[in-house]
Formats: structure tokens, C-alpha cells, sequence
């Protein structure tokens, strides 16, 4: 009997079971599809790995400002998604080694609970543990529209053979504004249509309306407050029906409309493992109703991101083997959305802050950076800072504009730390830099 099974070997499933296997307790992880889940796999590794390719299309441009000239640049998708393939296959090698090396078990099967302490796997073996730890992750989910088996999931962007020449982009979250900011750097005609009527739901509207700008500047085709009715084949393509009664022929359609715990199969149902809108339910120490099964990550569906998956198994193995009771902390998690513009953010937004009654102070600046002075480049950055009043400290800190998610890191211990306007002001400025703004705010 293992003193932990995984089910699920993404981020949180893989730290926690290599975590546990290094204090030496015995662990087993069962994966269905690839080592290294979502992030790893198809998600934000690769994202990030084409949103590089996408910037060189801005540096290209960029650089004829600066006195070169540059001829016959074309892209090459396939050689792009070769190399991207081959860095995933890498890393996919080096965590399975990884967990090897650690001491884990790996089955690469299909795992779902059987009993109490038993889980079957999809040739029948049954395995025992002490514990079980769910940590199956999330996929995405689609609206309903006629048609709609005709579009890519974002899962599918990743097997595209050809960049698409023309693309819809269904949607306005992290995902739809990251892929559509990717399309449009490498070449493709890009509509993104969202029945909001901003980007980026949730976050700072000044972030929103910036994001937005940016694309649009860049080229990108924005329609707002306008759903997908239909999609069809046409000899062209696809034909996508939108409720403003424009009709789209692109390559492409893409639903990027959010995602959805994975919990199908995994009797659930017949352990009684309680749910709350699809996501499995846990306590504040990511205990479920079944003292000896917990769930961590996006299965829960509480922040779904990676860095918050791997400290919730973190959390997990504190409590159930180190004896050490811990609540994962979700309290000032910093974000970032790899648009280009990009965007870094951390704490309230001034809707949250208004909201919570709070009196309130914003600070913020709206700039062109010097490198895009000469570049002709109109993309402006944005400082944005929001102080309670009372006490000097600060509730939130965005950022849009180049380098705004490394920025956002650093920026997030200080607030973590309680920092004050007044800290951030008697910090000297680095000069020259866009950084230098935060410093200087007034
Ligand atoms: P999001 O929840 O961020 O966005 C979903 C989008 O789809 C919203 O614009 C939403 O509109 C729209 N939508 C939802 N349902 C429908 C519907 N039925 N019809 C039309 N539009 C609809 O989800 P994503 O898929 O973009 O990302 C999922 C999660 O993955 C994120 O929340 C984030 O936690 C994580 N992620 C993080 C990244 C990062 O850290 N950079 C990158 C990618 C993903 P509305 O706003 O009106 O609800």
C-alpha cells in the first residue's frame, strides 16, 4: 500500500508527489496523457514559447527606427512548432526523471477511485494507498452554437499543422487575448469576438481598455457585445454567423471560452466525493468530504494557475506528512496575461477597491517608452497604483507594457510585505527604465 497516490502528474500533482517521495514516503502517480499537464504539455510552456516567436514580428519593425534595414523576413511555422515540440518532449523526459529520481512510481494510465483506499487504473490493476490526491487539472469547455464541433479548443491551437491565414478568436480572457495577441505577431488576420463589452473581465479597466488599444493598434480586429450564432464549412473555409449579423470566413475559429475542472470518470460519484459547480469541493486544507482524499490545483477550481497549483501541494504535503497544518496561501497572487501589450497585476482592482468601500488614492501614469520614441512604435505603457488613503498602503499595482510580468514579480513582494506609497517613494529610481515610474509616481 503507497502512503500516497497521485492521480493527475501536471504541477501540483507532480510537486506534490515528488515532495512526499523525497521524505521517503512511498508515492504512486497515474497520468492518462503527458507528464507535465497542463502547463507543460499544452499550456502556458508552449504559450509562452510562440509568444516569443510572435514578438519578433514588433522587433523587426521596431529596428527600422534604429537604422536597419531588414529584407526578406518570412516566418516558417512548422520549423517554430518542431522546435517548440522537441523543448516540450524535453521537458516532459525531465520530469518523468524527476519523479524517478525522487522515487515515484509513475503509471501511465487513466486512474480513477475505486474505494476508500483504492484506485483502479484503465487495464483493471488495483492499487492501494493511505492517501489520495487529486490532482487531474482542468480542460477547456465550449459554448453551445450550431457548428461549434467545427472550431479549436485552445488544447488544438498546439496540433495546428499551418498558421491560419484568417482566425476568430471566440472569447476574451487570459487564453483569448494571449492567442490572439499571438496570431496577430506571426502574421495572421485575427478577429476576436467576445460578448463583453471589454477584454479581460476581472482585471483593472484601465488594463482592459490598454490591452484592447494595443491590439487593436497591432491590427487586431475587436468586436464587443457579440456572440457566435453559428459556424459552418464554406468552399473558403469556415463561416462564422455573429449576432451583429456579420458573417466571418477565416481558416479558423477558436473558443477560447474558459475551462472546466476534469472530474469525469474518476468516481467521484460513487465514493460520494462532494463537488460545487463541477469542481471538487475541499476544506481550507484542501481536505475533501473523504477524510483521506484531498484535491489540489484547478480540479478545485479556486485560482487556477500554475504557481498556485504547486503551492497548494506544497500545502498538502505539510499537513497530511509533515504533520504542519497549512492553508495555501491565495491572498495577493500576482498575474500576468502574455498579450502584446503585456500586462502584470497584483491586488485590487479600483472596481474590488470601490467596492470594498475603501477610501482611496490612484496614482498612475500613461507613457510612451523611450524605445518607442524612435521606433514609431505608439504602444504606450501604463503605471498604475492604488493606495488606501488612511494608511498609505498600497492595495494594487498594474502594469501594462514590455517586461510588465517580470516587473509584477518583484513589485508583488513588496506589497506582500504591506509596502507603503511612501516605501516605493523613498526608493531611489533606476534611470533609464520604464521601472523607474513605480518610484515616481505622483
Ligand atoms: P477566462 O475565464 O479567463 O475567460 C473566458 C472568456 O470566455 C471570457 O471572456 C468569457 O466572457 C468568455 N465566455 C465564457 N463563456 C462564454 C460563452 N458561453 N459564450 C461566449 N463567451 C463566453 O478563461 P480562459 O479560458 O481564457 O482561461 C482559463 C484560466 O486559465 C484563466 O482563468 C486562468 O486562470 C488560466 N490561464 C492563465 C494564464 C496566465 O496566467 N497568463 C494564461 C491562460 C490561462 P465573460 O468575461 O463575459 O465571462
Amino acid at each position: 500500500m503507497y502512503d500516497l497516490f497521485v492521480i493527475g502528474a501536471g504541477s501540483g500533482g507532480v510537486r506534490s508527489a515528488r515532495l512526499a517521495a523525497s521524505q521517503g514516503f512511498s508515492v504512486g502517480i497515474a497520468e492518462s496523457s503527458r507528464v507535465g499537464g497542463t502547463c507543460v504539455i499544452r499550456g502556458c510552456v508552449p504559450k509562452k514559447l510562440m509568444v516569443y516567436a510572435a514578438e519578433f514580428s514588433q522587433y523587426f519593425s521596431d529596428s527600422k527606427g534604429y537604422g536597419w534595414n531588414i529584407k526578406g523576413v518570412n516566418f516558417d511555422w512548422q520549423q517554430m512548432v518542431a522546435a517548440r515540440n522537441n523543448e516540450i518532449d524535453r521537458l516532459e523526459v525531465a520530469y518523468k526523471k524527476n519523479l524517478e529520481n525522487s522515487g515515484v512510481e509513475i503509471y501511465e494510465n487513466f486512474a480513477k477511485l475505486k474505494g476508500l483506499n483504492a484506485i483502479e487504473l484503465d487495464n483493471k490493476k488495483v492499487i492501494e494507498a493511505k492517501h489520495i490526491l487529486l490532482a487531474t487539472g482542468g480542460k477547456p469547455k465550449k459554448p453551445k452554437f450550431h457548428g461549434v464541433q467545427l472550431t479549436k479548443s485552445s488544447d488544438d491551437i498546439f496540433m495546428m499543422k499551418n498558421l491560419p491565414k484568417k482566425i476568430v478568436i471566440y472569447g476574451a480572457g487570459y487564453i483569448a487575448c494571449e492567442f490572439a495577441s499571438i496570431f496577430n505577431g506571426l502574421g495572421a488576420e485575427v478577429t476576436l469576438v467576445h460578448r463583453g463589452d471589454n477584454l479581460l473581465r476581472g482585471f483593472d479597466c484601465d488594463i482592459s481598455s490598454l490591452v484592447r488599444q494595443g491590439l487593436e493598434d497591432k491590427g487586431v480586429n475587436v468586436v464587443l457585445n457579440t456572440m457566435i450564432e453559428s459556424v459552418t464549412k464554406c468552399s473558403k473555409g469556415l463561416s462564422a454567423a455573429l449576432s451583429n449579423n456579420q458573417q466571418l470566413v477565416v481558416n479558423e475559429v477558436v473558443c477560447a471560452t474558459g475551462r472546466k475542472p476534469n472530474i469525469e470518470n474518476l468516481g467521484l460519484e460513487k465514493l460520494g466525493v462532494n463537488l460545487e459547480k463541477d469542481a471538487v469541493l475541499v476544506d481550507e486544507y484542501q481536505r475533501t468530504n473523504i477524510s483521506n482524499v484531498y484535491a489540489i490545483g484547478d480540479v478545485t477550481d479556486r485560482l487556477n494557475l500554475t504557481p498556485v497549483a504547486i503551492r497548494d501541494g506544497i500545502a498538502f504535503v505539510n499537513t497530511v506528512f509533515n504533520n504542519k497544518p497549512t492553508i495555501p496561501d491565495h491572498h495577493l497572487v500576482p498575474k500576468a496575461v502574455f498579450t502584446k501589450p503585456e500586462v502584470g497585476t497584483v491586488g485590487l482592482s479600483e472596481l474590488e477597491v470601490e467596492k470594498k468601500g475603501i477610501i482611496f488614492v490612484v496614482y498612475k501614469t500613461e507613457f510612451k517608452p523611450m524605445k518607442n520614441q524612435l521606433s514609431g512604435n505608439p504602444q504606450k505603457t501604463l503605471m498604475k497604483m492604488i493606495v488606501e488613503k488612511k494608511s498609505d498602503k498600497i492595495l494594487g499595482v498594474h502594469i501594462v507594457g514590455d517586461g510588465a510580468a517580470e516587473l509584477i514579480q518583484i513589485a508583488a513582494v513588496a506589497v506582500k510585505m504591506g509596502a507603503t506609497k511612501s516605501d516605493f517613494d523613498a526608493t531611489c529610481a533606476v534611470h533609464p527604465t520604464a521601472a523607474e515610474e513605480l518610484v515616481t509616481l505622483n
